[in-house]
C-alpha cells in the first residue's frame, strides 16, 4: 500500500498531455488553451459613447448653455464628425466619439429645441465617455496556457476576432462497472441485485470536466467478459472499471488486466474511503480500478482520475477548488489512513452529513465538499479550515 500523495505524484508522472488541436470558438468551452493569447485590440477599441445623448465639449458647456446640434452620429461605421464651439452631436451608445468632443451629455439632461438643445446639467470632461483602451490594452496577456476556457474567455476571445482557438488534446473515456449483482436502471431488480448507479456517476463526473464517455458498459464477474470488455475500452486513452479490484475471489479485474499485458503501477493506497485503487497502463491506454462503493468511487475519481485527465487535456491546475471553512463540529482520525469526510458547506460553515461509509450514497447526495484529515489529527469545532468542492 502506497501513500495518497505518492499515487497522485505517479499518476501524473505517468499521464502527458496528448497533442493540441484547433476548435471553433463555440466547441471551446472547458478546453484548455494550448498556448498564451494576448489583445489584438484595445477594449473599447475607439472612445465611444456610454449613452444615448449628445457629444460636446466639456470647456464650452455651462448649465442652461444652448447648442446647436450639427449631425448624428449612431453605432456603427464613423461619420467622422466634428464638434465645434456651441455644438452638439447627436450620439447614441456604442457610437465613435466625434473629433473635438470630450463629454456625452445624457439626453435625460437635455431639452430639445428644435435643432438645439439646452443644458440642464454641468458637464465634465469625461463624462460618459468609454476610453480606448481602458479596459483592455493591445499586447496584454488574455488567456494563459493550460488555462480553463469558460463562458466568459470564449466572449472576450470573440471580442478580439478569434474565430478559433488552439487547445489541449481531447481525451476519450470508457467506462466499465463490472459486478454480477448489478442491473441497469429501468429494468426490474430480482432480489440480491442492485441497480448500477457508478456508471451514471462516472458519467456524469467526466462530463464535468468536458469529457463525454465512449462507451458505458455494465460487464459480469467472469474473466472471459470482463476480458472482452476491457479489450473494447483500451482504444480509449483512459478506461475507468468500477468494482473487482479488492481481494474477493470474485474481484477478478488486477487477474484479467494482467492476463492482458497490463502494466500495474498503483494497487491500494493509504485513503479511506477507496484503499483497494488501482492504477496501470495497457500500451497507450491508461487505466483505472476504482472500488465499488458508490463513496469510494466518487472520491478516488476526485483525488486521482480527475487530476489525471485534466493533465492530458493540457490543465495547469489539476486540483479541486478549495475554500475555507469553520468546521461544525470535533473530528478526530483514529485511522491508518487520510479520511475524505463527506460534508455541506453552507455560508463558510462545513457540517459532515449523512453516514460516513463508503457505501452510503445517499450521504453523499446531500455532501458538496470533501475535508481531509489526516492521520491522527484532531480537530476542534469553530477551527477554520480548507474544504474542497466540486459543485460551483
Ligand atoms: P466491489 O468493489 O466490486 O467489491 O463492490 C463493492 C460494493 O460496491 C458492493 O457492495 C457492490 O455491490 C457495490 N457496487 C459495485 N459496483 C457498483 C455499481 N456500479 N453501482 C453501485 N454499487 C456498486
Ligand atoms: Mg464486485
Amino acid at each position: 500500500m502506497i501513500g495518497e500523495e505518492e499515487a497522485r505524484r505517479r499518476i501524473l508522472e505517468a499521464v502527458r498531455p496528448l497533442g493540441e488541436r484547433t476548435v471553433p470558438l463555440a466547441n471551446a468551452l472547458d478546453c484548455f488553451a494550448a498556448q498564451d493569447y494576448f489583445a489584438r485590440l484595445s477594449l473599447p477599441a475607439f472612445d465611444n459613447s456610454a449613452m444615448d445623448g449628445y457629444a460636446v465639449v466639456a470647456s464650452w458647456c455651462n448649465k442652461g448653455g444652448r447648442l446647436r446640434v450639427t449631425g448624428e452620429q449612431p453605432a456603427g461605421p464613423d461619420r467622422k464628425l466634428r464638434v465645434g464651439r456651441g455644438e452638439a452631436v447627436r450620439i447614441f451608445t456604442g457610437a465613435p466619439c466625434p473629433e473635438g468632443a470630450d463629454a456625452i451629455v445624457m439626453q435625460e439632461d437635455v431639452t430639445r429645441d428644435d435643432t438645439d438643445i439646452i443644458l440642464n446639467v454641468d458637464v465634465e470632461a469625461g463624462d460618459f465617455v468609454r476610453r480606448r483602451g481602458c479596459d483592455l490594452a493591445e499586447g496584454q496577456i488574455i488567456l494563459q496556457r493550460g488555462e480553463r476556457i469558460r463562458p466568459t474567455t470564449i466572449a472576450l476571445l470573440a471580442s478580439q476576432g478569434f474565430a478559433d482557438v488552439i487547445v489541449g488534446g481531447e481525451a476519450t473515456a470508457a467506462i466499465i462497472s463490472t459486478g454480477d449483482e448489478l442491473v441497469n436502471p429501468g429494468q426490474e431488480l430480482q432480489g440480491g441485485q442492485i441497480y448500477d448507479s457508478n456508471s451514471a456517476l462516472l458519467s456524469a463526473l467526466l462530463h464535468g470536466i468536458g469529457v463525454s464517455a465512449t462507451a458505458v458498459e455494465h460487464c459480469r464477474d467472469d474473466r472471459e467478459s470482463l476480458g472482452e470488455a476491457i479489450k473494447r475500452g483500451i482504444r480509449n486513452n483512459v478506461l475507468i472499471i468500477s468494482g473487482g479490484i479488492s481481494v474477493g475471489d470474485h474481484d477478478l479485474v488486477k487477474k484479467v488486466l494482467c492476463e492482458l499485458g497490463a502494466k500495474i503501477e498503483i494497487w491500494r493506497v493509504a485513503v479511506k474511503p477507496g484503499k483497494p485503487f488501482l492504477f496501470g497502463n495497457i500500451g497507450a491506454c491508461f487505466v483505472f480500478g476504482l472500488p465499488g462503493n458508490p463513496v469510494s468511487a466518487f472520491v478516488t475519481f476526485l483525488q486521482f482520475v480527475r487530476p489525471a485527465i485534466l493533465r492530458m487535456m493540457g490543465a495547469t491546475n489539476l486540483e479541486l477548488p478549495q475554500v475555507p471553512a469553520q468546521l461544525a463540529v470535533g473530528l478526530t482520525n483514529d485511522g491508518d489512513r487520510p479520511h475524505y469526510i463527506r460534508g455541506k458547506l453552507e455560508r463558510g460553515r462545513f457540517t459532515p452529513v449523512g453516514r460516513q461509509e463508503s457505501h452510503a450514497l445517499f450521504g453523499l447526495k446531500q455532501a458538496n465538499a470533501l475535508l481531509r484529515i489526516g492521520v491522527g489529527e484532531s480537530l476542534k469545532a469553530d477551527e477554520m479550515l480548507d474544504v474542497q468542492i466540486w459543485d460551483w
